[in-house]
């Protein structure tokens, strides 16, 4: 490929409105374009990157048998209502009616009426896809024959993102492989589970980055269900413990945490009234195992600014607990996910007095709560609403008007802590907690039979028994993992590309290319290294300076650097470079295949 004709414009300085390197990098290299905000374009660059590494992920879940489909990206709000979640997803789910129902509305309007418009949506765009595949796979399979079955797609996915950032790590458009597993019984379910572990570490392998599997929050279903991919990288929003003396790691969500020391638990709190302002809906909160969003940085210490908010949760399947939710008190309002809730639920804020009354307390009751216990979604539609600033007696031990103990049955209090480095692991009770960043580029999720039971996914066993199947689900972010491969692979000049899924392997840089001569060696070595299978950019643009061609060269960071020039040529030799190590190589233009190969 003629760099030349390449649709490419590199930027010297770095775009004000990126905030971390991937995104940077990708907009000076002129690898991304942003439509709106976590809206991008992938151009071509970008585009063979993220192609490869579907690629990658194709060829391997081919060896497990998974079959790839594709689902539509726009989704019928029926098929959502069927599952509950229609309720219950929250503002991610960008939703809109088509024009039957904006028909229906307007007549409805022009009669006088004032319908809420909300309740004509009835569609979406796809955030995953759980409720279209169940859909699918109920219409199609009907014996235990045709089970177990896997089945994926590759497909642009749309999230409403509170805060898109970060360029295609968190955007509001994304690509995402989604993969969904039916199986007869919980048994082949897990057999799954792991084969699909297996293959997304041999996929995080192939491409080349450091990544680790870390077990994740799997709230009501529980045990270890769920497994996130990482990869460890500074500016990962998620924060990782491992422990250096077993294998233990863990999303600090979910890291066990060892048993509070005594004594901790015993300073006074002040609930003031003026904290709490008029009840409302807030927020919902699905499932604890398949909460809404994660958009927090997890594992900041709690400081003494700590915002605390008491709320009604009001359960789907019936019944009402008061929870809470922390806050960094010198942090702007962030969802946080919620633990120990065992259903869906819909959130209020409570007034200070039904607090009371529910828990048949005074102000001033306490128990030790830790951000473990209490994480939960809080929508920005309450900024500036609760303020119930209250004190902490130390580090990660707060205090609000909540007994665990008799609030949270079933927790102890060490399930209340938040994990920390250092702590002691409570699993080999040997070694100490370590901290990482990681960026969750993927994850794998026993669902069990949440969909097929409330979608009728039924078959037929060998008696002639109808079951409902049990469903496993498993997504990378396709996007995100590219940009995250950058996060872990640059330098001060550029991107460093892993091989696997570098646009191009080779730059080959035409230093003169108005001299015949280097004109001719270099298209020479362009179609030789394309003959044996190698990818080649030739930077053949005229009029620009060796120096200039470098800088661009390091920026775009493809592994192998070639260098054409008549300097060289006399001495009948081109060079090349290793983007990583910087080692330049003298050799003659008709042993570079071999020396590339
Ligand atoms: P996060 O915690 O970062 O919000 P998630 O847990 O909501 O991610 P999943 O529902 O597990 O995401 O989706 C599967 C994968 O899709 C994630 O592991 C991630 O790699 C990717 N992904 C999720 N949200 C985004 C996004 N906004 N932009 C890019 N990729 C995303
Ligand atoms: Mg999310
Ligand atoms: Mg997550
Ligand atoms: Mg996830």
């Amino acid at each position: 490929m003629k760099q030349s004709k390449l649709l490419i414009q590199t930027l010297r300085e770095t775009p004000r409105d990126a905030d971390v390197v991937s995104q940077q990098l990708m907009m000076r290299a002129g690898m991304i374009q942003k439509a709106a905000a976590g809206i991008y374009s992938y151009l071509p660059l970008a585009y063979r990157s993220i192609r490869k590494f579907e690629e990658i992920v194709r060829e391997e879940l081919a060896k497990d048998g998974c079959q790839e489909l594709l689902m539509p990206a726009v989704l019928p709000a029926e098929l959502w209502q069927e599952s509950g979640r229609w309720k219950f997803y929250g503002d991610e789910l960008l939703r809109f009616c088509d024009r039957k129902a904006k028909a229906e509305l307007a007549e409805r309007r022009q009669r006088g009426e004032t319908p809420d418009e909300r309740e004509f949506y009835n569609f979406c765009l796809g955030p995953t896809h759980e409720e279209v595949i169940t859909d699918i796979v109920r219409k199609n399979v009907r014996s235990y024959k045709q089970l177990p079955m896997n089945l994926f797609q590759i497909q642009t996915k749309f999230r409403d993102e509170r805060r898109p950032r970060f360029g295609l790590m968190r955007g509001r458009e994304f690509t995402m492989k989604d993969g969904y597993s039916f199986h007869v019984d919980d048994a082949d379910a897990d057999r799954e589970y792991w084969a699909m572990f297996n293959a997304y570490k041999r996929i995080f392998a192939r491409l080349g980055v450091k990544f680790r599997p870390v077990e994740a929050d799997s709230g009501a279903i529980g045990g270890s269900f769920t497994h996130e991919f990482h990869v460890l990288a500074g500016s990962g929003e998620d924060a990782i413990l491992s422990c250096d003396g077993c294998e233990y790691t863990s999303n600090i969500e979910k890291t066990e945490a060892p048993a509070l020391p005594a004594g901790v638990n015993e300073a006074p709190m002040e609930l003031r009234k003026d904290h709490f302002r008029t009840p409302g809906v807030v927020g919902q909160v699905e499932q604890a195992a398949g909460m809404i969003d994660a958009d927090h940085p997890q594992g900041m210490p709690l400081t003494q600014t700590s915002k605390f908010f008491l709320y009604r949760a009001t359960f789907a399947e019936g019944g009402t607990k008061l929870v809470g939710a922390v806050l960094r008190g010198d942090h702007e309002v962030n969802p946080v996910k919620v633990k120990n809730f065992t259903g869906a639920a819909e959130l209020e804020l409570m007034p200070l007095e039904e607090a009371e009354a529910f828990t048949g307390t005074k102000t001033g009751f306490m128990g030790p709560v830790g951000l473990k216990d209490v994480q939960m979604l809080v929508d920005r539609s309450l900024e500036g609403a609760v303020n119930l600033t209250c004190g902490a007696n130390r580090t990660d031990y707060h205090h609000f008007g909540l007994d665990p103990k008799r609030d949270l049955p079933g927790c102890t209090f060490a399930d209340l802590r938040m994990a920390q480095e250092g702590d002691v692991c409570p699993r080999c009770g040997k070694g100490h907690y370590q901290a990482f960043r990681g960026i969750e580029v993927g994850q794998v999720f026993k669902l069990g039979l949440k969909y097929s039971k409330s979608m009728g996914c039924t078959f037929l066993d060998e008696q002639g028994r109808e079951n409902p199947m049990v469903m496993g689900c498993y997504g990378i972010g396709i996007t995100r993992t590219v940009a995250a491969a950058i996060e872990q692979n640059y330098d001060a000049d550029g991107i460093l590309w892993p091989w696997p899924i570098a646009p191009y392997q080779v730059h080959l840089l035409s230093l003169d290319p108005g001299n015949a001569e280097v004109a001719a060696v270099a298209e020479q070595v362009e179609k030789d290294l394309e003959a044996a299978g190698f990818e080649v950019l030739h930077d053949d643009r005229e009029g620009m300076s060796p120096g200039a061609k470098f800088k661009d060269a390091d920026l775009l960071g493809f592994p192998l650097r070639l260098m054409v020039g008549t300097k060289g040529l006399k001495e009948g030799v081109v060079e090349l470079r290793d983007r990583r190590t910087k080692a330049v190589l003298k050799l003659k233009p008709e042993a570079v295949v071999a020396e590339v190969s």
